[in-house]
């Protein structure tokens, strides 16, 4: 690969000569390749030179984005142009240095764009290069109960720390004026130092990483756009959250350095344990107890649920550890709810009256057979 191939990459928008957008799938490149080849293709068009220089152009768009190792550094080429870094190095004809490129290396002097990429972006599997810097992500929890989980809920939380200056509302800048492109390194945040052969980046020590600098500081925060305060924020906790969920508010993490993006705040979701409901996925458990003739005798029991008890009917023989699905009574979701899951559990009465021992006593002498038997033994 030679320096005018790649001067060719920073001028040719590939993605327009085939005609697609710039997130089409391969399908779609190779579909819009082959309809544009047939189209131009010389022998189809004999003694056409346009059609023939057309041909030429669609070939070189489908040999780079055809080919996925090259299309993604022909786009990393793209970003980095968009983001105007080292672009002197590209457009003035391979003879100067970009302004990003302090050094004075010229793009053709490097071997391969992959070592080049490697080296500015710690070994290019980020993909998307150097991006400015943005404000650090907070967390924080907050505690609901069971019954809140359920219906969903609205909770107020409070974040101590560094938060937008209220008067320059985090640009750093003061009231009147804006922040800049950061003239060293044109907003990209990172700068690139020779190391011998291979080039590294690091952060911008003009913008330190932000992309932006201040020209006349806000005089509340100093240019820095940020203060520390208590900031309070309404949550909204969705019916049906799980224990551990994280509730992630856009921006309203730390600020990011001179106005630039902040970070997210996540909001951890603790949902208190219940008396008596558990929770498997999106279906509720309950614990039924019953006594020993219901089990047998079966009945019609009163079951308790999230909206009221209903009647439940156990049949007759149930054993214990019998589970029963109760359709559509358990945690709200998309679309409807989940069941709820009724598993028997037979009390045994630890105190006795008198007549009820009779009674056991005349019910044990009609048993004839030991439920033992079936383990070998007769008692
Ligand atoms: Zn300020
Ligand atoms: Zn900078």
């Amino acid at each position: 690969m030679n320096g005018d191939v790649r001067r060719e990459w920073f001028e040719k928008d590939y993605y327009k000569v085939l005609g697609v957008a710039k997130n089409a799938s391969a399908a779609e490149i190779k579909k819009a390749y082959r309809k544009l080849a047939q189209q131009h293709h010389p022998d189809a068009n004999p003694g056409n030179t346009q059609a023939e220089d057309r041909f030429k152009e669609i070939s070189a768009a489908y040999d780079v984005l055809g080919d996925q190792d090259k299309r993604k550094q022909y786009d990393q080429v793209r970003d980095m142009a968009a983001s105007g870094f080292g672009s002197g190095g590209f457009s003035g004809g391979g003879g100067g240095s970009g302004s990003g490129f302090p050094g004075g290396v010229r793009f053709e002097d490097l071997g391969d764009l992959g070592d080049l990429f490697g080296g500015l972006f710690g070994g290019g599997r980020r993909g998307g290069g150097a991006r400015p810097a943005r404000g650090a992500d907070l967390e924080t929890t907050v505690t609901v109960s069971f019954d809140d989980a359920m219906t969903g809920t609205t909770k107020p939380v409070r974040i101590s720390g560094p938060a937008p200056c209220e008067t320059c509302h985090g640009s750093g800048a003061a009231p009147g004026t804006s922040p800049t492109t950061c003239p060293r390194c044109g907003g990209s945040g990172a700068v690139a130092v020779n190391q011998g052969l291979f080039q590294m980046s690091q952060p911008c020590p003009v913008c330190h990483g932000s992309g932006r600098v201040v020209q006349t500081p806000c005089p509340t925060c100093g240019g820095t756009g940020s203060r520390r305060r208590t900031r309070s924020f309404q949550v909204k906790v969705p019916a049906g959250v799980q224990d551990g969920a994280r509730i992630r508010l856009s921006g309203r993490g730390e600020p990011g350095p001179a106005g630039a993006q902040p970070g997210d705040l996540y909001v951890q979701v603790r949902v208190q344990p219940h008396a008596f409901f558990g929770r498997s996925g999106h279906d509720l458990t309950l614990e039924l107890p019953v006594t020993y003739a219901e089990a047998a005798l079966g009945a019609d029991v009163r079951v308790p649920t999230l909206n009221g008890p209903v009647t439940m009917k156990v049949p007759a023989g149930t054993p214990n550890g019998k589970t029963f699905r109760l359709k559509g009574k358990g945690v709200p979701r998309r679309g409807g709810h989940g069941d709820l899951l009724v598993t028997t559990r037979i009390e045994v009465p630890r105190k006795l009256s008198k007549p009820e021992k009779e009674l056991l006593k005349q019910l044990q002498q009609t048993e004839k057979e030991s439920p033992r038997r079936r383990l070998g033994v007769e008692v």
